[in-house]
């Protein structure tokens, strides 16, 4: 069912006692909207993070997972292992894995396998670069990255899959894609879905934007119709912030 959620993305930021800190601004912040609200802080704190937000309405998820289940892969977590430190949802396919750590879509296509297998939920990444925006290739970007990671699932899958539209020239940028511009591509984004899974798929399936997402600007973003909630980043490191964003919708 499609729902609104604001996910904040804390990426490598917050020490322990830094996470606690936050925690607990998050946790004197008043939510006065439907959203489901959710905080990926890193892997040494989310064991921490979630046994003090375990009575909150505030998930806690991971920010990337290992496609295998155990092994010789030093430094890498696992789905089974996130589970077993209560954590539900895990963010794949952020532009900063992409772009960093060479995730490609072939490898993201197996993340998610793994995180389904596993029968966790799935924040899917994905955005066009400046340069495709500016040659008019953004729809053709977006929809290979759709098609390439997640086209060989079931339809059925997709009901534990959120979407996340982060374009890469507005992540941490300052710069925010306008209104109008999140709205056409997220309207785009349920086409394409609609023309491999049709209208159940598409109508349902809840779809963020993400990039320079603020307060004075998140209620104008989440006011369009294909808008369903927002990845938040470096809005995110701020509890007033953050909860401001929450309450736009
Ligand atoms: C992000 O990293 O997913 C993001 C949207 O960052 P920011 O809000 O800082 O642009």
């Amino acid at each position: 069912m499609r729902k609104n959620i604001v996910a904040g993305n804390w990426k490598m930021n917050n020490d322990l006692p830094q996470t606690e800190a936050l925690i607990d601004g998050l946790k004197s912040q008043t939510q006065t909207s439907n959203a489901e609200v959710m905080i990926a802080p890193t892997f040494t704190n989310l064991w921490h993070a979630f046994e003090e937000l375990r009575q909150s309405k505030i998930e806690v998820i991971a920010q990337n997972m290992h496609f295998a289940e155990n092994g010789a892969y030093t430094g890498e977590v696992s789905a089974s292992m996130l589970k077993s430190v209560g954590i539900q949802t895990v963010i794949l396919g952020h532009s900063e894995r992409r772009a960093y750590f060479n995730e490609t879509d072939q490898l993201l296509a197996k993340k998610v396998d793994a995180a389904l297998a596993n029968d966790m939920r799935v924040i899917f990444c994905f955005g066009e670069e400046l340069a495709d925006r500016k040659s008019g290739n953004e729809e053709s970007v977006v929809e290979n990255q759709i098609k390439n990671a997640l086209f060989h699932l079931e339809g059925s899958a997709f009901k534990n899959i959120v979407l996340a539209y982060e374009p890469v020239w507005a992540i941490g940028t300052g710069e925010t894609a306008s209104p109008e511009q999140a709205q056409d591509m997220h309207a785009f984004i349920r086409k394409t879905l609609d023309s491999k899974y049709g209208s159940e798929v598409a109508d349902n399936m809840t779809i963020l934007y993400g990039g320079s997402v603020k307060p004075n600007n998140a209620n104008e973003i989440f006011s369009k119709p294909d808008v369903d909630g927002g990845l938040i980043g470096g809005a995110s490191l701020k509890a007033e912030d953050f909860f401001a964003i929450v309450n736009a919708f």
